[in-house]
């Protein structure tokens, strides 16, 4: 396979470890550095590239998990303790933008995505309430795993109802969401359009292991998998790996060129620089 996404021989630099579970990584401009959460430890952390600082965040974090840039670049945070959808204002407090929905709590919010309209969409599994480690545990609300689309004017719907674990999601262009469903391991694509996503079919599935978060960037795919990070074709066709020694769950482009790639991969952060410039 002949590429030019990242040096044929380049080897993710192992920059941070002896985390319990990795994972929701963001590259935060306002901050210069990354952000990303151990989910069961309860902690988020900060990553400087340019100095190779490793630093606490949020101690404990609400069992954060999945991070985002909002349209005007503020942080938004998944939070399995909270069972809600944050945003960071400028003087450092958070703001809670979805918790429930039609009178029942939220499960605990897993990944979310930007769309080019502004709106928010973000995944439901139920993994903070059934796996001690990742949340406080307490009852299931809603009747099922879906993905919320939270519009700019802060209106929540819930556009996919039909996943078992729904989970990382990423828009290949405006009208196509690719979502990864940790309950049958594919990641499958849905048509959007405004407030309605209709299931297309899937879309691909990684091997070893399955996708849990994934990244769009030059209009590639690029997906966490068991042995590392896959790169996919818009289509799904597989274009190279990235082999990483521990299993892969999520990642995220960024550094001041955009072009440094945070993989969160089990008890490590790993750091590729690469020649694709995904954000
Ligand atoms: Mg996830």
């Amino acid at each position: 396979m002949t590429h030019d996404l990242f040096p044929p021989d380049a080897v993710p630099r192992r920059v941070g470890g002896g985390f319990v579970w990795a994972e929701g990584p963001v590259w935060w401009p306002a901050g210069g550095v990354f952000v990303f959460s151990d989910v069961r430890a309860n902690r988020t952390h900060t990553f400087d590239p340019a100095s190779g600082a490793l630093a606490v965040q949020l101690d404990p974090s609400g069992h954060r998990n999945g991070h985002a840039l909002d349209a005007q670049g503020r942080l938004i945070a998944c939070s399995h303790g909270e069972r809600a959808l944050l945003r960071r204002e400028p003087d450092g407090d958070w703001t809670v933008l979805a918790s429930g929905f039609e009178g029942r709590r939220l499960n605990s919010p897993n990944d979310v995505a930007l769309h080019p309209d502004g709106s928010l969409w973000f995944s439901d599994p139920d993994y903070g309430l059934v796996k001690p480690q990742e949340g406080y545990g307490g009852e299931r609300e809603l009747p099922g795993c879906w993905v919320f689309r939270l519009s700019p004017g802060g209106d929540l719907s819930a556009p996919i109802r039909d996943r078992d674990r729904p989970n990382g999601l990423a828009f290949l262009d405006e009208h196509t969401l690719l979502l990864a469903d940790t309950g049958d391991g594919a990641t499958h694509r849905y048509r959007v359009t405004g407030e309605t996503a209709h299931l297309e079919g899937e879309h691909f599935r990684v091997q070893p292991g399955k996708t849990d978060g994934l990244r769009v960037a030059e209009g590639r795919i690029w997906s966490s998998a068991g042995d590392g990070v896959h790169v996919l074709s818009p289509g799904g066709e597989e274009l190279a790996r990235i082999p990483v020694p521990e299993t892969v769950s999520n990642l995220a482009f960024g550094g001041p060129q955009g072009n440094l790639l945070l993989i969160t991969a089990s008890t490590g952060v790993y750091l590729l620089e690469t020649h694709t410039r995904g954000r």
